[in-house]
């Protein structure tokens, strides 16, 4: 019987066909493709006739097509239905991918024919984009070690087998604490809760035992719990747990890894001849060094820090004035913020929420890129990964340009949080490819036969991740490799969080955020509320997060930590950490940095992306209307259609003219001196 992951593709535009995929097909599919890609290497290596970009480069970017689509799918189930099984696949094939990977890198014949084309690139009359192409991979090749002498290589390949196997049992470890944790209600606990949280928490609790509502640790159900439940008692036990995830004792502890990870880094920066890991990865980021994104994290820290800790005294007192005693602690935050968002604005999230529907709000996603860029999205029936998700054609003008999966609702076994990936990516080396570009997100599953809503941070969450997404879906490059999201680490975030502007947007609210019931829109005092809170409490936002990326920062520039979680500490009380507020992400659960290294040294492009998406957002402001159409077509010129094809700060001015400052960052936050 063949192979469904290795068979050509019969669903419609070239999807995977989900309806025959078994478990079972994974591990052979995955060993025969990787041969073939490790074939395809060898011959590309061995090939006697002289290097040319051709039978080199080009011969590169076509290889292992195999092999990416069955991890494609593979990492997909392993991601959003976690199974057992699927961990113990993925824990098989991570250690070989990251053999692989070193193997190619590590070519020496294959890397004296890139060198030599690099060494005479100036006869190779290339077009920019090869051009382009030729100077990232020469320089992925150096920075992975393949100009070391043979010993330094060797220690490479074990660092980087370790480290893969590091950062799947990171990963998996923070998975099983996150399925294993629930707190169950009583009904008296529900008092005080809005109608949407007791609804979630009933539906979590029916999809587990059924013995009653519980919380869990799933981010859009435990935040509006400690928003919303009044119980002190329950607030700090969900807290604590939540907190936990990775440090709870046991096989699932993540402390060892994190020590273990980062004194492996910072060995491999040093046999690769940096400073610190932080400097290795930074070197091609556009901050360039890790002083620069420390100037950054501590220009923005100040301002916020005073905004929190005078917003503390205030959740203080609303504390002391319910009888409980001082001191604020870090689960009495979000109940006090939301009550003086109510008080101060008037702004009820429970009363806001039958406005917000998920399915109105990805309408208002698709209907602002169509007035962006004519983009068109037409439902299909197709099979997927699982019931949950939904497809849509994407079309501009008639012409095919993606396929777009969304996977909304939390469920056992799906990793937490929110992102996009693409299950194929543009490009038009030998044939047009169009991409299939997946958004998941794990928001509350609604009661059978109910619509779903979303909180305000629901909603961004879904624009933010759909902004991904057109960046993949309008890239327009020949090479996959400088592809949609192919993109510097600290460039990546700006098309999706300047897309969570266009949520903001009156017009958008007006047409989309309509009554569940009625059908009504929005009442117009409830839209300026929302609009007028949108900075509330952004001291406490904004500290979590520099927090977080100070930490990381910190880890990867000096000498590793012999105890991660000490030094996490000493960097806390160096910058006066205000007491009641947690780092968003904690060490021990701290997914971006430990399970994989992809935004190791660098969470703190969130904030550097930002400093663009805010600056990107006035040009339309500048403009005098959020559609304006000469901004979209840059926008879509500059950035949205051309992945990697230049240096991050080269596609930048081209769309501005010029680069941003930090001033619409602190006034978009109302950190600014005049707030
Ligand atoms: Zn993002």
């Amino acid at each position: 019987m063949t192979n469904s992951l290795l068979a050509p593709r019969a669903a419609p535009f070239d999807l995977p066909d989900f309806a025959a995929v078994t478990d079972a097909e994974f591990a052979p599919a995955f060993e025969t493709a990787l041969a073939e890609a490790r074939a395809q290497i060898d011959a590309i290596a061995a090939n006697p006739a002289p290097p040319d970009f051709a039978n080199t480069i080009e011969a590169l970017e076509l290889s292992g097509r195999a092999l990416s689509d069955v991890l494609s799918v593979f990492f997909l189930f392993a991601s959003v239905d976690s199974t057992p099984e699927r961990e113990a696949l993925q824990r098989a094939f991570s250690p070989k991918l990251a053999e692989f990977s070193s193997d190619v890198v590590l070519n020496a014949a294959l890397f004296a024919r890139i060198d030599a084309l690099w060494q005479g690139r100036a006869a190779l009359d290339l077009t920019p984009e090869q051009a382009r192409l030729l100077e990232v991979k020469h320089r992925d090749f150096i920075r992975a070690g393949a100009a070391l002498a043979e010993e330094g290589r060797a220690r490479l390949r074990a660092i980087n087998t370790r480290l893969a196997e590091l950062g799947t049992a990171f990963a998996q470890n923070l998975l099983a604490d996150e399925r294993d944790w629930t707190m169950l209600l009583a009904e008296t606990d529900l008092d005080g809760l809005p109608g949407f949280v007791i609804e979630a928490a009933r539906a979590a609790g029916a999809e587990r035992d059924g013995a009653g509502p519980v919380v869990t640790l799933s981010r859009s159900l435990i935040v509006p719990f400690l928003q919303f439940s009044p119980r002190r008692d329950l607030r700090e036990r969900a807290w604590r747990a939540w907190v936990a995830r990775g440090a709870r004792g046991g096989a699932t502890d993540n402390r060892a890894i994190v020590a273990e990870t980062l004194a492996l880094r910072a060995e491999r920066a040093a046999v690769l001849g940096f400073d610190s890991f932080a400097a290795g990865k930074l070197e091609t980021e556009m901050a360039k060094t890790p002083q620069a994104v420390r100037d950054l994290l501590m220009a923005v820290w100040a301002p916020a820090r005073a905004r929190a800790e005078a917003d503390a005294a205030i959740l203080e007192a609303m504390l002391a004035a319910d009888g409980h005693p001082a001191p604020l602690e870090p689960w009495d935050w979000r109940y006090y913020a939301e009550k003086r968002r109510m008080a101060e604005h008037d702004l009820d999230e429970a009363a806001l929420k039958p406005f917000l529907q998920l399915d109105r709000m990805i309408e208002a996603a698709f209907d602002c890129a169509h007035r962006l860029f004519g983009l068109e999205f037409t439902p299909l029936d197709v099979t997927l990964h699982h019931p949950d998700a939904r497809a849509w054609e994407v079309t501009r003008e008639g012409r095919h340009m993606a396929v777009f999966i969304g996977d909304y609702f939390a469920r056992p076994g799906k990793r937490s949080g929110a992102w996009c990936t693409a299950l194929r990516a543009q490009q038009k080396l030998a044939d047009e490819i169009r991409p299939h570009v997946l958004n998941v997100c794990n928001f509350s599953r609604p009661a059978e036969g109910r619509p779903a809503f979303l909180s305000w941070d629901d909603a961004r969450t879904l624009f933010h991740e759909f902004g991904h997404a057109l960046h993949q879906m309008l890239s327009d490059v020949t090479h996959e490799s400088l592809s949609g999201t192919s993109v510097a680490r600290d460039f990546v975030e700006l098309p999706s969080q300047l897309y969570e502007h266009w949520l903001e947007v009156p017009e958008v609210l007006e047409r989309f955020a309509t009554h569940a019931e009625t059908g009504a829109p929005m009442p117009a005092d409830m839209l300026t509320r929302l609009l007028g809170a949108a900075k509330f409490d952004m001291g406490f936002q904004t500290v979590e997060f520099i927090a977080s990326a100070l930490v990381d920062l910190d880890f990867h520039e000096g000498p590793p930590p012999a105890d991660p979680i000490q030094r996490e500490a000493e960097v806390l009380q160096a910058i006066g950490m205000p007491r009641a507020i947690g780092m968003r992400h904690a060490t021990p659960h701290f997914a971006h940095v430990f399970s994989g290294g992809g935004y190791a040294a660098g969470y703190y492009s969130y904030m550097w992306s930002e400093v663009m998406d805010a600056d990107a957002f006035a040009a339309f402001d500048e403009a005098g209307d959020p559609f304006d159409p000469e901004t979209a077509r840059a926008l879509e010129a500059h950035i949205l259609s051309a992945g990697g094809t230049a240096e991050p700060d080269a596609l930048y001015v081209a769309f501005r003219g010029r680069l941003p400052g930090i001033e619409a960052l602190l006034k978009g936050r109302g950190l600014d001196a005049a707030a």
